[in-house]
């Protein structure tokens, strides 16, 4: 499979950063607590379709959830970033769905076992609109949306991310140094539910950052 290469901003994807229960109000409704540090998975490259308009998930044998989340793509490598020079490393902002298998999630969490199967299948990160990072004056008041066959189902705004962008970026690489193509999905705010075939979804991050697709 060729790389694939995250729209508008002709950079291939590499490595894929994932945060769970970044607003509060998803903490809740998953009963979760808000976790005291950002919460840290990974989904394999395989994951990752571009721009898909038919996209084919597991719902007859899983119990699939949408996520809407804010993607960030890195721009420059670092390591130990500070905080106040975090956003600098952002080649660009745009939109995805963390896809979750939620039946083998909650067994997992149930297990203390790792997430990687529910939230790592094919076509699991799907990854819509991008826009370069100096036409996004403030990632952290961006409206997030999905809508599922029409209806409104999710609703929020990324003013209200327990961990902020740049904080993110920051705890990232005290650990993990990163690099141009790496991808962050922000975590989702509440309103998460099940797809079912035939399903159309759109997701929206501000005014122009689309993702629109069928599930199959
Ligand atoms: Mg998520």
């Amino acid at each position: 499979m060729k790389n694939p290469t995250i729209p508008r901003l002709d950079l291939p994807v590499r490595s894929i950063y994932c945060i769970g229960r970044n607003y509060a109000e998803h903490a809740k409704e998953m009963n979760s607590k808000v976790p005291s540090e950002p919460l840290i998975f990974i989904k394999p490259l395989s994951s990752v379709s571009i721009l898909p308009w038919m996209i084919n998930l597991p719902v007859e044998e899983h119990d699939i959830h949408y996520e809407a989340e804010m993607v960030v793509a890195i721009g420059m490598e670092g390591k130990n970033i500070p905080e106040d020079l975090a956003l600098g490393h952002v080649a660009g902002y745009g939109i995805g769905i963390d896809f979750t298998a939620r039946d083998l999630q909650s067994a997992a969490k149930k297990a203390g076992q790792p997430w990687a199967l529910s939230k790592g299948m094919d076509n699991f990160a799907p990854l819509g609109l991008f826009a370069p990072a100096d036409k996004v004056p403030d990632p952290q008041n961006l409206r997030l949306t999905l809508t599922k066959n029409g209806e409104l189902c999710q609703d929020g705004n990324t003013a209200d991310m327990i961990f902020p962008v740049n904080m993110l970026i920051s705890y990232l690489s005290r650990h993990i140094s990163l690099y141009p193509g790496d991808l962050i999905f922000t975590g989702t705010p509440s309103g998460v539910g099940s797809v079912q075939k035939e399903d159309e979804l759109e997701a929206r991050l501000g005014d122009d950052l689309l993702l629109n697709l069928i599930v199959e």
